[in-house]
């Protein structure tokens, strides 16, 4: 009876071992994509943003365009009026108009080269953004589709687990169980430890001769004085600590 309940106790500690793993992934999954998600928002920000100093640009170009067109066609009336004018002075007048005219427009096609550097300059970011997008996108496609598989299989198999772990918990007495489930609220895992040469492997503390005497007895479960893990004997149940005792060989 006793190691019967102590196999259980260490059957369900193996179950919860992997229901912890289990919810880690089914906790971790949304957060990748909400990883991605997040990345791709501010990488949208960053397009509109883009768009917005293009369209500036844009503007930009198109009022100095314009303004050059207009200062350019005062110049040549200017010019065709020139021959017609009457005197010294007012001929000396229009030249200087003309030359802060044509002065200007050459301030303007200077500004203008750098406009066009500039959309160039940020035309090139966008394409390098909208291909991140468009990889984001389609990582995100694929991430959301297996999600939803890895959810369901996840929760599958974590319906399973409970089931065991509903069977296991049929064995062990209530108190016992209810000792089990109060350390694994408190404590790192494992629950349930063995005690190999009165060493209790979860704090690899001596356990007192007179309890390492009694729970080689086998009668009752015991906790470990100094971590209150739930301990057995090593020898009771070997194959549960099969690891250990490979380790062991090896050395
Ligand atoms: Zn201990």
């Amino acid at each position: 009876m006793y190691e019967k309940q102590i196999e259980q106790l260490v059957v369900l500690q193996k179950v919860d071992d992997e229901i912890i793993l289990l919810e880690a992934e089914i906790d971790q999954a949304p957060k990748d994509v909400a990883a991605l998600e997040s990345r791709k928002e501010s990488l949208e920000k960053r397009k509109q943003q883009l768009t917005e100093k293009l369209d500036l640009l844009a503007e930009q170009k198109k009022k100095l365009e314009h303004e050059i067109e207009e200062d350019s066609v005062k110049v040549k009336k200017s010019k065709s009026k020139l021959m017609l004018v009457g005197t010294t002075k007012e001929y000396h007048a229009m030249m200087r108009e003309m030359d802060s005219l044509e002065k200007l427009n050459r301030l303007r096609e200077e500004e203008k080269i750098t406009v066009l550097e500039e959309t160039e300059r940020q035309t090139e970011l966008m394409a390098d953004i909208e291909g991140k997008i468009k990889e984001l996108n389609e990582e995100l496609t694929e991430k959301r589709a297996g999600l939803k598989e890895k959810l369901d299989a996840a929760n599958g198999e974590l319906d399973k687990l409970n089931k065991r772990r509903n069977k296991a918990g049929e064995v062990v007495p209530k108190p016992i169980l209810g000792r089990y489930e109060f350390i694994r609220s408190r404590l790192a895992h494992p629950v349930i430890v063995p005690v190999e040469d009165a060493v209790c492997t979860g704090c690899n503390i001596m356990i007192p001769p007179q309890e390492y005497n009694v729970l080689q007895e086998g009668k009752q479960i015991l906790s470990c004085p100094n971590c209150q893990r739930l301990i057995y004997w090593i020898e009771h149940i070997p194959e549960a600590a099969k690891p250990k005792a490979l380790q062991k060989d090896e050395k």
